[in-house]
């Protein structure tokens, strides 16, 4: 073969088709025998260190790196596709997903922008993801890769479109003064590299005190807001959160977007996951003053189920995204007619020049199940938590930390008073570090007052009611086994 004919295109593509339908099989065969596999295992020593090797200069083929991929990689992820992975805010993925995201790469798409149907498909998506959150004709959006590149996009529009403003008036920044960006102190902490990658720093961000239902207090807020103001400080953005990472709280979001209007602020809201819930009649409420926001960010990859990785920022007025994020390059300029008619409508509305097909998944998804489907998948799984939140409060040796306003149960093991905090935290924590290390389920932890807290995310449409059965014997089972020890 001489050097010009080198390609990475298999030489027989007999024997890679057959090859790759044992893939399909194989991932097939996986996904449907989750529920028998444990939630988590710990890696054995030779797995460990099969990672240990140098850049390879000879290759081994296909047949024998996914022989390596089977062996070292498959049986060894942190569990999330798992029935009974509860912990963080994990999505699983939906085999359909799964696929798509492979025709996705066959077809790889170049999604800066062009004249082409996968760029057809995104727009189409974010007109859907407006049209779920009630957002007025003229909204816009992009699909990223995560809900912490969405806010930062949120954010970056409410600075530029605040402090910028005179900028690009006048071409001067008339008023050279620190700005103040607003938040409750149970934001996720997207907000801090946020604050830094833009400049603002994080002596910036106002952590707003919450309530003990875990919102934002608004009248602390708007305190904060006019002593910036009296110390000659410009507040440019006020987030609110629908969801809470620790325990599921959604702030009081039309109370925010008054206050916005008031104070002529920003309106952005971090909806990760919590926006989610938009997608259930039933749950709708809770999210309500969701479509008063400037902008939303919510990840697709949590409570859609898809696939990671894929989020949406959405913005009331989409003129803001290219205000911020057009170029103007002579090797990107638009025509009227071929390839590059339409020009680098998504490259132009973010910070990704080349981007993947992230929306094919959810336009499959969406088409083959429709939005009820998924409305009543998170709706199922509020139900399962607000299943867990009383299991938890009608078990005598179980208690209950935070209250359940979404998907998110904090409890904790505990018999009584007769010990202290720092007890049943250490308890906790071993029983919590057990549960996972024997596979039965993993969910993870937060503190919250000082009280260690076992903590379940419901973001998963494999769990069951038997899975919680199973979780909740797990706890005092265990529960009971750490406090003999460590009273003994
Ligand atoms: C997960 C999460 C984020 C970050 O989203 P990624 O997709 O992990 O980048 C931000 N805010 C909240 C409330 C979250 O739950």
């Amino acid at each position: 073969m001489s050097a010009q004919d080198r390609t990475l295109d298999p030489q027989d593509w007999e024997a890679f088709r057959t090859l790759a339908r044992r893939m399909v099989d194989d991932m097939v065969d996986h996904l449907a025998t989750l529920a028998e596999q444990p939630a988590w295992q710990p890696m054995p020593e030779r797995v460990l260190h099969s990672f240990d090797a140098a850049a390879p200069q000879e290759g081994i083929g296909e047949e024998a790196v996914y022989q390596r991929f089977l062996e070292d990689v498959l049986p060894y992820p942190n569990g999330n596709l798992h029935p009974r992975f509860f912990g963080w805010v994990q999505g699983n993925g939906t085999p359909l997903g799964m696929m798509a995201d492979m025709l996705a790469a066959g077809m790889n798409p170049h999604m800066a922008g062009f004249n082409q149907a996968p760029v057809l498909v995104e727009e189409q998506t974010i007109r859907w993801m407006a049209e779920l959150m009630d957002f007025p004709p003229g909204a816009d959006g992009i699909l990223v890769g995560g809900g912490s590149s969405a806010n930062m996009l949120g954010l970056a529009l409410a600075r530029n479109e605040g402090i910028a403003a005179d900028v690009r008036t006048t071409g001067v920044r008339g008023a050279d003064r620190p700005v103040a960006i607003y938040a409750s102190t149970e934001t996720h902490g997207w907000i801090a590299k946020a604050a830094e990658l833009l400049g603002l720093g994080r002596a910036a961000c106002r952590a707003v005190a919450v309530g003990d239902d875990y919102r934002i207090d608004t009248d602390a807020l708007k305190q904060a807001i006019a002593r910036d103001r009296a110390d000659g400080i410009d507040p440019i953005c006020v987030i609110g959160t629908a969801g809470t990472v620790n325990t599921g709280a959604t702030d009081d979001l039309p109370a925010l977007a008054q206050i916005c209007r008031d104070e002529k602020l920003w309106f952005h809201i971090d909806g990760a996951f919590g926006a989610l819930a938009a997608w259930s009649p039933e749950l709708k409420p809770i999210v309500a003053g969701l479509e008063q926001a400037d902008s939303v960010a919510f990840d697709l990859h949590k409570w859609a189920y898809l696939p990671f990785t894929v989020a949406c920022l959405l913005v009331r007025d989409g003129g803001v995204l290219t205000r911020s994020f057009a170029s103007r390059a002579h090797y990107l300029a638009e025509t009227d007619r071929g390839v590059a008619a339409g020009g680098m409508r998504f490259a132009d509305r973010g910070v990704e020049l080349t981007r993947e097909f992230r929306a094919l998944k959810l336009w499959m998804n969406l088409k083959a199940y429709g939005v009820r489907a998924f409305g009543d998948l998170i709706l199922q799984n509020v139900e399962q938590a607000r299943s867990l939140a009383g299991r938890v409060e009608a078990h005598a040796e179980l208690e209950l930390l935070a209250p359940v306003p979404l998907n998110i149960v904090c409890f904790r093991y505990c018999t009584g008073a007769d010990r202290d905090d720092a007890f049943w935290n250490r308890v906790n924590g071993e029983l919590l570090l057990r549960m996972q290390e024997t596979g039965v389920a993993v969910p993870s932890s937060t503190v919250l007052d000082g009280r260690f807290a076992i903590r379940c995310c419901f973001v998963n449409h494999r769990t069951r009611a038997s899975d919680i059965d199973l979780l909740v014997a797990a706890a005092v089972d265990i529960g009971r086994a750490v406090t003999a020890e460590m009273e003994g």
